[in-house]
């Protein structure tokens, strides 16, 4: 007999290591059903976030595949929030009720029958990052010590995207040792190893900042204009057109320079000269995005303007240039989360009530 019906333990697992399995190990024992949520769901890869859902999918599926199939374990993706934990932590609430409302489907149980299901958090304390185990009161908790509490997934991805890279074996398991040797192999982990050498030399070369950059949301008849970024950090990607403050403009006309160099956008009669395109901004949204985790380079604190253009049939023209490879429209209803660079999907989300 278990203490609860559920658990819920959520990570990123960027890769799942000895600690994680050794709390799902001890949560397993006194609960019936284990819900993993994993975190940092439906993001681009990065050295932060090398691995996708589905791959983290496959980790847990070399180590723990018996309980998987016995339904003793469950995997659901969750995606990040990074302005707003209400927000996240109501996605957090949809998913683990859903995932309740699945499994006990059987039982026939509506919403009202969740109040008479038993659920506890587990989670282990281990740093600052661990404050989200206080979000949520209505659940019990479980609070386990660890015999791993030293091993961390930054030491192992910081060994990882070393030249020779190597992960000891006593860190994660001989499964997810073995996941790890083979996508060594592959094109996106070197594409992932030249982004995190681009990140390890950045603070010589530009400093740790705090740098003041400014961004533009540009809209017109529910399109977005969007820049694929041409050069490291996040090649390929998409984000907002912007960049960096020069020493003697304000962020509002540093806003407008960028969207002009990246983008070359013009109208019938030509580029829009910097003026005009200023009278398109709507002041009432320009906003601040400054989470201490948005760019991997450094400490960069973004001012957004969100550029209203004129709704019509043609849209205006937009040529990439300088530090972006292209610039095109984006239906609004197109987007997805995992295309984009940095923080630039919630900005969009934020500025566009999307
Ligand atoms: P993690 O993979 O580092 O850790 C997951 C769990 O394992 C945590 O409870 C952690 O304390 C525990 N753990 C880690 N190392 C351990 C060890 N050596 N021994 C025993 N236990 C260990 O993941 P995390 O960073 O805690 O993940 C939280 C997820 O929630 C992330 O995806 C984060 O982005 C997300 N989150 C999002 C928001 C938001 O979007 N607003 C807010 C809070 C959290």
């Amino acid at each position: 007999m278990s203490d609860f019906d559920y658990g819920v333990f959520i990570g990123r697992f960027q890769p799942l290591h000895s600690g994680h399995e050794a709390v799902i190990r001890s949560a397993l024992e006194r609960v019936s059903t284990l819900i993993v949520l994993v975190g940092s769901a439906r993001t681009a890869r990065d050295p932060r976030n090398p691995f996708t859902y589905a791959e983290r999918v496959e980790m847990f599926e070399h180590v723990f595949r018996h309980e998987i199939t016995t339904g003793r374990l469950v995997l659901r993706p969750v995606a990040d929030h990074l302005y707003s934990d209400p927000a996240w932590c109501a996605e957090v609430q949809r998913c683990v009720d859903e995932t309740i409302l699945d499994l006990q489907n059987g039982g026939g149980i509506g919403l009202h029958g969740l109040r008479d299901v038993s659920v506890a958090l587990t989670g282990y304390g281990k740093d600052r990052s661990s404050y989200y185990l206080k979000l949520f009161p209505e659940w019990d908790n479980i609070q386990l010590d660890s015999q791993y509490g030293t091993f961390s997934s930054t030491d192992i991805r910081r060994q990882f995207f070393q030249r020779i890279p190597v992960v000891p074996k006593t860190v994660v398991s001989d499964e997810v040792a073995a996941w790890l040797d083979t996508f060594k192999m592959s094109e996106t982990f070197r594409g992932l190893l030249e982004e995190a050498e681009y990140l390890a030399s950045y603070p010589t070369e530009w400093g740790r900042g705090p740098f003041v950059t400014a961004d533009a949301v540009v809209i017109q008849s529910g399109h977005i204009l969007l820049v694929e970024r041409g050069r490291l950090p996040g090649k390929g990607l998409l984000a907002i057109p912007g960049g960096f403050l020069d020493p003697n403009e304000t962020v509002r006309n540093a806003a407008v320079r960028e969207l002009r160099e990246e983008t070359r956008i013009r109208d019938e009669k030509g580029e829009i000269p910097p003026a005009m395109l200023a009278s398109f901004i709507d002041d009432r949204k320009t906003r601040v995005f400054d989470h201490p985790e948005r760019s991997l380079r450094a400490r960069i604190i973004t001012h957004a303007h969100l550029f209203r253009l004129p709704d019509r049939r043609q849209l205006f023209e937009v040529t990439g240039s300088d530090d972006a490879r292209a610039a095109n429209w984006y239906r609004l209803g197109d987007l997805r989360p995992e295309l984009f660079f940095e923080d630039h999907w919630s900005i969009i989300n934020l500025m566009v009530d999307l």
